[in-house]
């Protein structure tokens, strides 16, 4: 999910604002979320703070650099440099890791007045600095993976277009051996979608610039296209490759949705096809696309 936050108005900034600087881009893991009581509490984590490659994390606890945690995000900036062909970068992803719930927060609420809670944001200020803000949790690894993911993202590109970032973000925050494992919830609920009359529309996803207007099925979505174009084909993965591409320096490339088009024909169609060869038994999978491993 994504949102522009801007010094003044809290809703509507535009890209273009955010690309003159005028605005921090500002996107979010999930849709947790609950009401609190007045903020005493407004401090950034500081006490200790760990860095490797990348990753900056800041905390108010001790963590060790060999957590396993830790460990994973380090592997992770590998696996989306590999599964991406992206150049790695050396531009930290700050990450400030609170103790609880609690005190993460209040310091939301009393730094982003009016935005809503969520488990875990990532930040680009205007100044360009990445940073992740999010609470020790159950949930943890696959926030900080979401969350580590968009900072990787904007570290190497020039912009992300709203539906691609959440969509890539979705992908690598499922953990396993490899990245593409499949998000069994979100198949299930897809399939069940699609017999209930949804249809897949990439062009819809394009024209989507405020995290207020993404929806839960719209992540969905956008892990279901990012799954699709990544492990369907060769040429639909070379699409997005190159589009991923073309955004390291080009903040207007024309439209991904156009490209797919072009390149593999009727990718409604096939992306349906896809969801449905995943939704099926082991045994019924004899079209069932490479869906849990890197090609
Ligand atoms: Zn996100």
């Amino acid at each position: 999910m994504i949102a522009r936050l801007s010094n003044t108005s809290p809703f509507g900034i535009s890209r273009t604002a955010l690309a003159c600087g005028f605005a921090a881009l500002l996107l979010c893991a999930t849709f947790a979320g609950c009401a609190i009581s007045r903020p005493d509490k407004v401090a950034l984590p500081a006490r200790h703070s760990i860095r490797a490659d990348q990753l900056l994390v800041v905390s108010d606890f001790k963590i060790a650099k060999e957590h396993p945690l830790l460990q994973d995000l380090i592997l992770l900036r590998q696996k989306v440099s590999q599964q991406l062909e992206l150049p790695l970068s050396s531009k930290p992803v700050m990450v400030y890791l609170f103790s609880n719930e609690l005190e993460y927060n209040q310091y939301w609420q009393a730094t982003y007045p009016g935005y809503p809670l969520r488990r875990a944001y990532f930040i680009q200020t205007p100044n360009k600095e990445l940073a992740v803000y999010t609470s020790w949790s159950e949930k943890i690894q696959e926030d900080l993976r979401h969350e580590f993911t968009h900072g990787l993202l904007h570290a190497s590109l020039e912009t992300v277009p709203l539906w691609i970032d959440e969509g890539l973000a979705e992908y690598f925050e499922v953990k396993g051996q490899s990245p593409g494992q499949v998000n069994a919830d979100y198949v299930r609920k897809l399939a069940t979608m699609t017999q209930n009359g949804w249809r897949p529309d990439m062009a819809r996803l394009e024209r989507l610039e405020k995290v207020e207007q993404m929806q839960r099925t719209d992540y969905r979505e956008a892990w279901a296209w990012t799954h699709f174009m990544l492990h369907d084909s060769p040429e639909s993965r070379r699409v997005l490759l190159d589009y991923l591409k073309e955004l390291r320096d080009n903040p207007h490339p024309d439209r991904l949705s156009d490209k797919l088009a072009d390149a593999v024909g009727d990718p409604d169609g096939r992306l349906l096809h896809y969801v449905a060869a995943l939704a099926a038994p082991p045994e019924h999978t004899a079209v069932r696309p490479v869906s849990a491993t890197v090609p």
